[in-house]
């Protein structure tokens, strides 16, 4: 279905949005790209005592979810409550666990962080200075972060090289300076084709945002939809600069 929506009472044509991708990858080069991510996945869950996945639910995380559940790896979830969610995300959440039998942790921010934050800055204050995004960010995600990989000695990421600027080298494997462990980024050389083959090809539960134009999905007041022919984190701080789109999650 198109996402070209008359507005009829004006006459006016919506732009068309981001749409989830077509692709014409086969079953078994599918099979083949996912017995790499299973085999990666057990690999680093054998070498690590406490291996921990932040998943945001969107669809690269769906992935690595996914591939987790059929791995066997012994690798634990967690997601960042960060208080802004879409009340979809959270309805995610549930609906995953459920489906796959599994406890996804929610790491909540400290009242008393968000409480400072709203009163130095206002509740959306993240849209008026980079200074107070990065508060926001660091009140509702960094030490919700920390928080939720105390006693880990390696954490995963669903990120993907071709994502961005910001991430064109990204390796497998990496160093997490902040918290002198090992972080893993199993999709690192995965195409959006490929993550949308195998979301669809492996029916795995899909967020109901990518399919309202939204390729990328964090915090609400922070992510929209995107048009057509944008890059796919266009939406993600959307009033920022391209090269400046990260949240401090993954910066080094
Ligand atoms: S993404 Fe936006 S709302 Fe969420 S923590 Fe960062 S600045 Fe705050």
């Amino acid at each position: 279905m198109s996402n070209t929506e008359n507005n009829s009472s004006s006459g006016l044509r919506r732009p068309e949005l981001w749409a989830i991708p077509q692709h014409n990858i086969t079953a078994t080069a599918l099979d083949a790209k996912a017995e790499v991510l299973y085999e990666r996945l057990k690999t680093i869950a054998a070498e690590h005592q406490d291996v921990r996945f932040a998943t945001s639910l969107a669809a690269e995380d769906m992935v690595v979810t996914d591939a987790i559940v059929k791995s066997g790896a012994k690798i634990s979830l967690f997601t960042l409550a960060t208080g802004r969610l879409h009340q979809e995300t959270i309805e995610m959440t549930a609906q995953v666990q459920k489906h796959y039998g599994v406890s996804i942790a929610s790491v909540a921010p400290e009242a008393g962080d968000v409480d400072a934050f709203i009163a130095q800055y206002g509740l959306n204050g993240f849209y008026d200075t980079e200074e107070a995004k990065k508060a926001c960010c660091g009140a509702r995600k960094i030490k919700p972060l920390n928080k939720a990989l105390v006693g880990a000695d390696a954490w995963l990421t669903g990120q993907r090289r071709e994502q961005a600027v910001t991430r064109s080298d990204l390796p497998l494997r990496e160093l997490d300076d902040a918290r002198n462990i090992a972080k893993y980024n199993p999709l690192f050389d995965w195409t959006e084709p490929e993550v949308w083959a195998y979301l669809q090809g492996k029916q795995v539960p899909i967020h109901p945002l990518h399919f309202q134009g939204y390729p990328s999905i964090g915090c609400e007041p922070c992510t929209r939809a995107v048009k057509a022919g944008e890059d796919i984190r266009a939406g993600r701080w959307w009033w920022l600069q391209k090269d400046s789109k990260e949240c401090g999650l993954h910066v080094k």
